[in-house]
């Protein structure tokens, strides 16, 4: 109706939807909206978008197109990416419609599914000083300067020592992933989480090692026997003792 009204040279009807938008039909023989931005340094199809009816297969393509053009774009992107090129007759509702029946949308509409998880262990809930229980991990690798104006970089990893308590973290540098290094880092905590990696489980093997060691009596007498020899007392001894390792301490807070 309008376009008879339009081609004939003659004025849309003012109860017509399009009344508002003073369309005119170009040369191409499209509908397009008139408004006021003919002097506008806009593009064409800007100043003067093409009309589309609402509910037409035609309106129902291009929606389409442009919805997958832009990686199955959001209902707010794919009307306003529309509107630089188009003039949808109730545009909300039409491409409303388009995406609500896109398959791939649909799939990733769907909520993901939540895992029931098991109760917190013990070490995790129960009162202890901080670090006392600590979870272990490695970060990295990171390239770093051993020196100020090197130009060399080197390897260094991270090992982080979460504290299961208070969720303090501890990190210290290390040159290489493995069980010396990791041992080097320690300062012996009562419980240590970690995965199952070849140094974790390597400091494992040495620590027990260590305290087999130290339980056996021949030991025992032979580092007393030292101590005396030397004049080192057991009080003295048992304060003094320190793994040796990088001092270099910083507390994040939660990082989990
Ligand atoms: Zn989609």
């Amino acid at each position: 109706m309008e376009l008879t009204s339009l081609s004939r040279q003659q004025n849309v009807r003012t109860n017509s939807q399009l009344a508002g938008l003073n369309p005119f039909i170009d040369e191409k023989g499209i509908l397009r909206v008139g408004g006021r931005l003919k002097h506008s340094e806009m593009a064409y199809d800007m100043k003067h978008p093409i009309i589309l009816p609402k509910n037409h297969s035609f309106t129902t393509i291009i929606i389409n197109q442009v919805h997958l053009l832009n990686l199955h774009s959001s209902l707010s992107v794919t009307m306003t990416l529309l509107r630089q090129r188009y003039w949808i007759i109730h545009d909300w509702s039409s491409v409303k419609r388009v995406i609500h029946n896109c398959i791939k949308c649909y799939r990733f509409r769907k909520a993901a599914c939540h895992q029931l998880m098991s109760n917190l262990p013990t070490s995790r809930i129960t009162r202890a000083t901080a670090f006392e229980k600590v979870g272990a991990d490695f970060a990295g690798p990171f390239n770093i300067k051993s020196k100020l104006r090197c130009r060399t970089f080197t390897k260094s990893y991270l090992t982080l020592f979460i504290c299961l308590t208070t969720k303090a973290v501890h990190l210290e540098k290390v040159d290489e992933l493995s069980t010396e290094d990791f041992i080097a880092t320690l300062r012996l905590p009562a419980i240590i989480s970690s995965d199952n990696g070849t140094n974790f489980t390597g400091t494992k093997n040495k620590l027990c090692e260590l305290y087999k060691l130290i339980q056996q009596l021949d030991h025992q007498n032979s580092v007393t026997l030292f101590c005396q020899s030397k004049e080192i007392h057991s009080t003295c001894f048992a304060s003094s003792w320190r793994v040796v390792g990088i001092e270099y301490k910083v507390y994040q807070g939660y990082s989990e």
